[in-house]
């Protein structure tokens, strides 16, 4: 059959040993229907307070529920919904559902926290994402105080003018903002002077070999330190790494040693859990 239109072979026949490909191509063509199928979750990973141990922020980090691959990170996708476009609508909805589950378990009564949501470049650049951060606030009524914004150092690269007046009004409206894997992005750290920003979240390829090799989460507390600047570490899994920090003037940190990323229900019962000891 394929022999009578032959333009149509390379495509029909065109070997695929590429599952990473494939996957691509199956996602791109779904991710619309996924939104209003509600096929996308929210794990919520528990960050502590160095000092005392206590939870006192919650990063959502998003899953995709797929009816044939089964739960899929984000890594798998996250570049594809930048390249499309995608990220903004997605964006959108992981910053309504994390805000609406804060709400909901401050309304319960739980230990407040701060849910910490992580917006790509292309989001934070979008230039009516100001205004959905206020709608999505209003419409949750969630305190701006108990929502963190995690971006990367590459979405403080662009338009300077746009981002230094975001920035400034989300230090008014008292949002927590965080940039995410710092130190791996851009060698200018010339944007720290101009931007006000409350944390560094030390990427975790620099925690992987504490203590032995502590040269730049070293510089990087005392940056922070110098700025004024709060210090979140990232991918903590063994008490050496947990004691360097916790030595080193490090604030909070997060990773396998606490908690994985958990679902909504688990983490409801981890602060149930941790309220009054
Ligand atoms: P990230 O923001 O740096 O998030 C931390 C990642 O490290 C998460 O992977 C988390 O599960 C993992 N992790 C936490 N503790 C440990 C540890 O102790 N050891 C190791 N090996 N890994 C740890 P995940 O959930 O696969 O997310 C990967 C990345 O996808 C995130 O990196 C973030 O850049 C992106 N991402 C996740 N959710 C969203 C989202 O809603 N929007 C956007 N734009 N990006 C997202
Ligand atoms: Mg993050
Ligand atoms: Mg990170
Ligand atoms: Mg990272």
């Amino acid at each position: 059959q394929a022999k009578q239109d032959g333009r149509n072979l390379c495509v029909m026949y065109q070997p695929s040993n590429d599952e990473g490909n494939d996957s691509r191509f199956l996602f791109k063509s779904q991710f619309e229907s996924a939104l209003t199928k509600r096929q996308f979750i929210l794990e919520y990973q528990p960050r502590i307070e160095l000092d005392t141990g206590e939870i006192s922020s919650l990063e959502a980090l998003v899953r995709w529920n797929h009816p044939v691959k089964g739960i899929v990170g984000p890594i798998e996708f996250i570049s594809l919904a930048e390249e499309t476009g995608f990220i903004v609508p997605l964006g959108e909805w992981v910053l309504r559902e994390a805000c609406m589950q804060n709400k909901r378990w401050l309304q319960q009564g739980l230990p407040p926290v701060r849910v910490a949501v992580n917006v790509s470049a292309k989001q934070f650049c979008h230039s009516s994402f100001l205004y959905r951060v206020k709608e999505i606030l209003e419409e949750s009524r969630l305190d701006p105080t108990y929502l963190e914004i995690e971006i990367t150092e590459s979405a403080l690269m662009k338009d300077e003018k746009h981002i230094l007046h975001t920035l400034k009004v989300f230090k008014d409206m008292g949002i927590y903002v965080s940039i995410d894997d710092f130190g791996t992005g851009y060698s200018s750290l010339n944007y720290l002077k101009h931007f006000t920003v409350d944390a560094l979240k030390i990427d975790r390829s620099f925690i992987k070999d504490l203590p032995r090799d502590k040269v730049l989460p070293k510089m990087i507390l005392s940056l922070a330190r110098k700025l004024k600047l709060q210090v979140i570490a990232e991918g903590v899994e063994n008490y050496a790494q947990h004691t360097f920090l916790l030595n080193n003037g490090c604030h909070q940190a997060q990773g396998f040693l606490y908690s994985k990323p958990l679902p909504a229900s688990v983490v409801e019962r981890l602060l149930n859990k941790s309220w009054g000891c």
